[in-house]
């Protein structure tokens, strides 16, 4: 069987021994990208015999949902099941006209951030390419007929730009306007921070917006919680973030998830300021969505405010995300671990 959604250019291969026209493989992809079909069956303008021939041997799907759920404020969850039995997550969330959806781009994580759910066990895989998409076309089927997925965050499991082989063939395609044709700066890619991974980027493609998740300022503290930051350190994740800064000319933003008692101080508002210097960035604050069995809490009302106001005064963009679908646990593969554990 072979799946349509991975690269590659059997769908038009196929339609050739049939001595099918080849702009039928165009034609199916309209029905999958912008009419959501969910089988070749639903195609109903392709020939009649043909739809039969192509559900015997082509295969669209190669996940199921294994569950979904959805939340008070319109949030929907879908935990979907790979081939192998292995899961993922994707979300929905909808925000006045926005629809963005966030993905992930492994099966678990190998960065090990310390207050995270998906990197507990570690990394199983990598998605491939078709993995990826399934994500958005079965997230897109949640929406009625007269709306689609106007963003899209790169925010679920896994460390992007350890999978950048297979994400950014995914991309593109979402890009394609025959695919989805979502505008590129409509797509954040969010990193722990891999240097040569944000240089790849910037080379190949600068046009993403780019999301790089500090949560320290400083290198003691960002390597007890960020473990990766060993190798790396602050300094040459702040430059690469830069060259693509200067490359794309898009924003950057920083990400700076607060957990109560351990980076939230406003010595540590401070420190992020100095480490920002002026850079025209926007800090998007993350309070600690806590997660079963780990040590770390949510930061106090008090602490965050604090924390904020030292940010503000010193004239830096800062956004708090809202907690959209917590009570459903859309945060950070819980759901896979609450369906793991049940
Ligand atoms: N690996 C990428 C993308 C996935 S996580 C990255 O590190 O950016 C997306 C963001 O959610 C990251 O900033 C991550 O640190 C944060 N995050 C992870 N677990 C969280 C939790 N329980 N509560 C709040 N934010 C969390």
């Amino acid at each position: 069987m072979h799946h349509i959604l991975e690269p590659g250019t059997f769908l038009a291969e196929w339609l050739a021994q049939q001595r099918q026209p080849a702009w039928r493989a165009k034609a199916i992809r309209r029905w999958l990208f912008a009419r959501r079909a969910a089988s070749f069956a639903d195609m109903t303008d392709l020939p009649k015999e043909l739809r039969p021939q192509l559900e015997a041997e082509l295969q669209i799907w190669t996940t199921s949902i294994a569950k979904h759920t959805t939340a008070e404020d319109g949030t929907e969850k879908l935990l979907l099941e790979l081939h192998d039995g292995q899961r993922i997550e994707c979300v929905l969330l909808r925000e006045g006209e926005r629809r963005t959806v966030c993905i992930s781009s492994q099966v678990g994580c190998a960065m090990g951030c310390v207050f995270c759910a998906s990197g507990i066990d570690g990394v199983v895989r990598n998605l491939t390419t078709g993995e990826i998409l399934e994500q958005l076309l079965r997230l897109a089927q949640l929406l009625p007929a007269t709306e689609r997925i106007s963003h899209i965050v790169v925010m679920g499991m896994g460390e992007p730009l350890a999978n950048l082989d297979r994400l950014l063939p995914a991309l593109a395609t979402a890009q394609d306007p025959e695919g989805f044709g979502i505008s590129q700066r409509r797509i954040t890619v969010s990193t722990v921070g891999l240097p040569k991974g944000i240089d790849r980027l910037t080379d190949e493609n600068p046009g993403y917006h780019l999301a790089v998740s500090l949560h320290a300022a400083d290198d003691t503290l960002r390597t007890q919680l960020v473990p990766v930051n060993q190798s790396t350190g602050l300094a040459e994740v702040m430059e690469s973030a830069d060259r693509y800064w200067e490359t794309s000319g898009r924003r950057l933003t920083f990400e700076y998830v607060l957990l109560g008692g351990v980076n939230d101080s406003q010595e540590h508002a401070a420190s992020l300021v100095r480490l920002l210097g002026g850079r025209a960035a926007l800090v998007n604050v993350i309070p600690y969505n806590a997660v079963a069995g780990l040590p770390w809490r949510e930061p106090s009302q008090g602490s965050r405010e604090r924390f904020l106001e030292v940010l503000r005064e010193a004239g830096v963009n800062v956004q708090v995300r809202r907690r959209k679908g917590a009570r459903i646990d859309a945060a950070c593969g819980q759901l896979r671990r609450l369906a793991a554990q049940t």
